[in-house]
């Protein structure tokens, strides 16, 4: 299927690693223009001077903390300057700490809101006024915005709110032929995961090894999934062949949640 992302305009926040870098490269296969961002200009140039090098794709690179909305604000300003304007947004932030509520402060609760939700909103913010009849936005999220995951307070709560704004701008915009869907990965195989079994694996007095074969035999699938599987999705979702999906909410999870809807 051609999916019709030839040339679209594509900003991937936080893609330097993981789940952004995984579909910057996707959609740079697909032909889209890609400009990707990082808190590291030299991550971010790393990686997209691989993925053109890869895909022969015309991919460049920003440096964007995304808890830093004027940041934010200016990468997409100057992103749809350049470009000539902005077709595909997809916002994304490394998660909030591993912690359950007990263990988390006042401060920890400050940081992951200007992690996950806030920097949710900038992107919402900043990308609005670019954003014309058949462009999109695509939120990740987790699974534990249908089922919080135990040590993973902040992200529980935070991910929640970023599945609320996700339906609200999708309602909220449609009448202007503007997408947001919202994508959840189940477990990912990337660098967060890796920190994530190897915090689980402290707690419990196991091996990381130990953790992840546990949590594959959790998964209908038996497995973790690949960063390209979820991208693949990803890039399906934000593409025109998907003009008629907006508010959805797609898992790429092996099966792990189990509820009907
Ligand atoms: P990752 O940690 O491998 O990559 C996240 C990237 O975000 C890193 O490059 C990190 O440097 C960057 N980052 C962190 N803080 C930032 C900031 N303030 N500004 C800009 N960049 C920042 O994570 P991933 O596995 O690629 O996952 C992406 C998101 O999806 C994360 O929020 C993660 O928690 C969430 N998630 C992932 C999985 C999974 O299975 N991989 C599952 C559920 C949720």
């Amino acid at each position: 299927m051609d999916l019709q992302l030839n040339g679209k305009r594509a900003l991937v926040a936080a893609a330097s690693r993981g789940l952004g870098a995984a579909i910057a490269e996707s959609l740079a296969r697909e032909g889209c223009i890609v400009e990707l961002s990082s808190r590291s200009l030299a991550n971010a140039r790393g990686t997209a001077a691989r993925i053109a090098g890869e895909t022969g794709a015309a991919v460049t690179a920003a440096e964007v903390d995304v808890t830093d909305e004027d940041a934010v604000r200016g990468w997409i300003d100057d992103a749809a300057h350049r470009l000539g304007g902005i077709d595909i947004v997809i916002p994304n932030a490394g998660g909030p700490p591993s912690a359950t509520f007990d263990e988390t402060t006042p401060r920890d609760w400050d940081a992951a809101y200007r992690l996950t939700l806030r920097s949710a909103m900038s992107f919402a913010r900043s990308a609005r006024p670019h954003l014309t009849r058949g462009g999109t936005v695509l939120y990740l999220t987790s699974v534990s915005v249908r089922e919080p995951i135990g040590p993973l307070a902040m992200s529980n709560i935070f991910r929640a709110g970023v599945a609320a704004l996700a339906k609200t701008l999708a309602n909220e915009w449609a009448r202007d032929g503007i997408r947001v869907n919202q994508l959840i990965p189940g477990r990912i195989a990337t660098e967060r995961l890796d920190e994530l079994d190897a915090a689980v694996a402290d707690r419990l007095g196991r091996t990381s090894g130990q953790v992840r074969e546990a949590n594959e035999d959790a998964i209908p699938l038996g497995r973790y999934g690949e960063p390209g599987e979820f991208a693949a999705a990803a890039t399906f979702l934000v593409s025109p062949v998907a003009s008629y999906i907006t508010g959805a909410t797609l898992h790429v999870d092996g099966g792990v949640l189990r509820s009907v809807m």
